[in-house]
């Protein structure tokens, strides 16, 4: 019923309840996290993505590990203490080359990184864990295995289900999520997604509409809505009350407000693109995203004067999740 158009008066009530939630078990921070995107290659072919192989018009780059390691200690140096390095599925950067950059950082800089590079094997897995990355980031995208399978021809649903385990077995903070109006999704998928979600329990959830991009499959679908995105993510808020929320990019990207609204249905966390101005604009997941033409600086100026508005306040720290312990 959630997710039918009949819910519709019944949301700002949904709404408010989650932000007061929030309030109430987490305070007013909104935790800051830069994001590195430091390759977009990308061996898969999902079909909702504009960096996947379907797309043959975009400029392809990757980071080196000094170029990743100059971002991290720039973005360190505005204040930022949280760190997601985010690429597509790129294999150039294979496990040794992940533990090099991982222990760099980790002995300079005194921040949490978050690691947002597809499936691994759990024994890769467990190495990137010993040298200090603190959180993984995979969607699972959606629950439904046909679904997945219609939409990702390189992935198996199995594998990606069995590496969300294995993250969470071996301790990261996980993070997880769903695309919200993929074609063929429906309300009963979406349902099953929430169920999968509350039954992972994963410390971060962060949920997007589809935006449809002009170079892959699902050119001409239609655009998830959001409402939809919304009222996910303040059902969220009310049943995983200590996991943090971020208001997504692409909330943002599909509506001016979009961010700001969902840090009033409950969101807690901003991801802000910390990434070389140059490089942001071939990070292109989906068509018109914002702050592509920003600097770090200008980002994070920016965040802290629209969440200052709202009489909340941005936090640079390492933001470490510590869900209730009657919960494990
Ligand atoms: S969603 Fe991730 S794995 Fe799939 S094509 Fe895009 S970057 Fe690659």
């Amino acid at each position: 019923m959630f997710f039918s158009p009949d819910f519709a008066p019944f949301r700002p009530q949904l709404f408010t309840a989650a932000d007061e939630l929030r309030k109430q078990s987490l305070g007013d921070d909104v935790y800051l996290r830069g994001l590195v995107e430091f390759s977009n290659y990308c061996s898969c072919g999902c079909a909702y993505c504009g960096i996947s192989w379907h797309n043959k018009s975009i400029q392809r780059y990757r980071m080196s590990s000094e170029e990743i390691f100059e971002t991290v200690k720039y973005a360190f140096g505005l204040g930022f203490r949280s760190f997601v390095l985010q690429s597509g599925e790129d294999k150039f950067y294979d496990e040794r080359t992940v533990v090099k950059i991982l222990d760099k950082l980790k002995n300079v800089f005194d921040c949490a990184i978050t690691l947002s590079i597809g499936e691994w094997s759990k024994e890769s897995l467990r190495n990137f864990r010993c040298a200090g990355a603190d959180r993984y980031l995979l969607r699972i995208e959606t629950s439904d295995p046909d679904l997945f399978s219609r939409l990702h021809p390189d992935s198996k649903w199995d594998d990606r289900h069995r590496c969300l385990q294995d993250i969470k077995e071996l301790g990261f903070q996980t993070g997880s999520g769903i695309l919200i109006g993929l074609p063929g999704q429906g309300p009963e998928s979406l349902y099953q997604d929430f169920k999968y979600l509350l039954a992972l329990d994963p410390e971060m959830v962060g949920v997007g509409p589809f935006i449809p991009h002009p170079e892959t499959p699902l050119k001409n679908e239609k655009c998830g809505d959001l409402d939809t995105t919304l009222t996910f993510l303040a059902l969220l808020r009310l049943f995983l009350p200590r996991s943090f929320l971020p208001a997504t990019t692409a909330m943002g990207s599909i509506h001016p407000e979009g961010r700001k609204l969902a840090l009033l249905a409950g969101a807690n966390v901003l991801m802000p693109n910390v990434s070389p101005t140059e490089n942001r604009a071939m990070y292109e997941l989906y068509p018109g995203k914002i702050c592509i033409t920003d600097d770090a600086l200008k980002c994070h100026k920016c965040m802290e004067s629209w969440v200052s508005k709202m009489n909340r306040r941005t936090n640079l720290g390492k933001g470490h999740i510590i869900k209730d312990s009657s919960k494990k």
